[in-house]
């Protein structure tokens, strides 16, 4: 295995349409419409997605149907062993995955490194499988009838990916899918299709069964065959609340297991007791990291009580001293956002901050880089208030929301009457407001001195209310639940 190179098999120029990967083969797809793949730091085509239909899809789920018997009696150990090869060599090719990362979706090179580890921790911690995917029982539940609960797979599962983490997020879910028995089909995002191409050119040389896994470019058409297809047992997604809520319903309507992880609206609030010094650094670095495009990035800024003044003066002196540009290049602090349409949308957001009374202390409109990147620099607002746009939807860019409350009672009215709650965190350095904080908030993901509450590979990973439809989250112990039926066994021997 040492010294397999990346041959993106898979296309044999960049401007050639991508293919699907279908039953162990690359596969053209039937789709006759093409969208170009951007590099948006420098707004130049890097390729082109295949717009696939329901007939690709059907085409995934026969393979994976077909491969479906014989990989769920594969034993659990066998198949963790074709992960520990898919960890290898993502080990090996790391460092060109996250450049890939960095070219088709714009976030820093640091910031692409991070979260290609991130994926290799999934596959890592799916490996432990065996382990995981153990039973349990009870002898004499009556006198000489024991009692034994089983893990089995349930078939054919598929995720569709958003185009934040082209790398990440698609891993939270194939290897603790594959590892658990299940046969698998993915829908990557077509805005940054290039790195799970690399991907799956690597689950190429794993040596698992033609079928196990599958890929299948394309965009809204594909999402709907996967949801509807009477072959596929269970759908994971992640994207916006809008489409989250579409894919649950949908998907569960025809009668699968559905997890839909949606969009946010992330509070973050700082007590007059923090410590400015040590914080400031970490919530800047939440609110403008990956161009603010994180599900879990810091969007409203509460500052309580006195604390407001001095977090505003240090949130905009940071924000100017952010170095926009290139993401490949060295010294760059953030790179652009996804696309020119998704740049508009932003600044749309900012003109609308404006137009509805907020204090634009810093305006990331101003921000000049040169070339046709899609180039918007961070925003920091004062004043802002629910009712306003910039305080009530999600931005998905580098736009710092401040509204200051007078105590934490004010703090939790914004926050429960927000309808997402995906992550929140507090500065402090009480014991009692940070527990007040965690044990009442309304998020599932909190911080306690910690900017970007990510929960890692072996701990549950999604939202509440509309950030997270479904029951059990990703990665951790729900993923070994979400891949699995429990069987119960009650046996008597005469
Ligand atoms: P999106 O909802 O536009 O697209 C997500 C996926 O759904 C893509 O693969 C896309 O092709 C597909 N899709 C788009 N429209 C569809 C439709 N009408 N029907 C079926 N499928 C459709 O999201 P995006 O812009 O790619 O990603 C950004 C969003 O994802 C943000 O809202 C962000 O908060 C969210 N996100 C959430 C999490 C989380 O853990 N909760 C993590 C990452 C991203």
């Amino acid at each position: 295995m040492k010294g397999v190179t990346v041959t993106h098999s898979s296309y044999s120029s960049r401007m050639d349409p991508l293919r699907n990967y279908i039953g162990g083969a690359w596969t053209p797809s039937s789709g006759t419409s093409l969208l170009d793949v951007h590099n948006p730091a420098r707004g130049t085509v890097i390729g082109r997605t295949p717009m696939s239909t329901a007939a690709d899809v059907d085409a995934a789920v026969n393979a994976a149907a077909a491969a479906f018997p014989a990989w769920s009696e594969t034993p659990p150990v066998v198949r963790a062993r074709a992960m520990f090869r898919f960890k290898a060599l993502l080990d090996e090719h790391a460092e060109a995955i996250a450049r890939k990362v960095t070219e088709e979706h714009g976030k820093t090179l640091s910031e692409s490194r991070g979260s290609v580890l991130r994926a290799i921790e999934c596959v890592e911690v799916a490996c432990g499988a065996p382990s995981m995917l153990m039973g349990y029982g009870l002898e004499n539940i009556s006198s000489g009838v024991d009692c034994q609960v089983m893990r089995q797979p349930i078939g054919v599962t598929a995720a569709i990916a958003p185009f934040n983490f082209p790398a990440m997020v698609p891993l939270w879910f194939l290897p603790f899918a594959v590892v658990c028995g299940n046969t698998f089909v993915l829908k990557p995002s077509e805005q940054v299709p290039l790195s799970q191409q690399m991907i799956f050119d690597l689950l190429d040389k794993c040596d698992l069964p033609p079928g196990v896994v599958n890929l299948v470019h394309g965009g809204r058409e594909v999402s709907e065959a996967i949801c509807d297809h009477p072959g596929i047992r269970a759908v994971s997604f992640v994207g916006s609340t809008p489409v989250a809520k579409a894919v649950y319903e949908r998907g569960t309507r025809a009668g699968k297991r559905v997890q839909a992880l949606g969009g946010a609206k992330n509070f973050v609030i700082v007590m007059p007791d923090a410590d400015l010094d040590l914080a400031m650094p970490i919530i800047s670095e939440s609110f403008y990291g990956c161009a603010g495009e994180r599900c879990l990035a810091g969007s409203v800024l509460l500052p309580v009580g006195k604390a407001h003044g001095e977090v505003r003066e240090r949130l905009v002196a940071s924000a100017k001293a952010l170095r926009v540009g290139d993401g490949m290049e060295d010294g760059i602090d953030m790179g652009p956002v996804i696309s020119a349409p998704h740049r508009e949308r932003v600044r749309g957001y900012v003109e609308q901050g404006v137009r509805e009374g907020a204090t634009l202390l810093v305006d990331g409109r101003e921000t000049r880089v040169p070339g046709d990147g899609f180039f918007i620099g961070p925003s920091v607002f004062d004043g802002v208030r629910p009712d306003m746009a910039i305080g009530r939807e999600e931005i998905f860019g580098p736009v710092a929301t401040v509204a200051p409350v007078k105590d934490l009672v004010e703090a939790f009215k914004l926050m429960y009457a927000h309808p997402n709650a995906n992550a929140t965190s507090i500065f402090t350095s009480s014991g009692k407001a940070a527990r007040e904080f965690a044990h009442r908030a309304t998020a599932s993901m909190v911080g306690v001195n910690i900017g970007v509450a990510a929960p890692m590979a072996y701990f549950p990973f999604g939202g509440a209310r509309d950030s997270f439809f479904g029951d059990l989250k990703v990665h951790g112990r729900d993923a070994f639940e979400f891949y699995t039926d429990k069987k119960v066994t009650i046996s008597r021997w005469f």
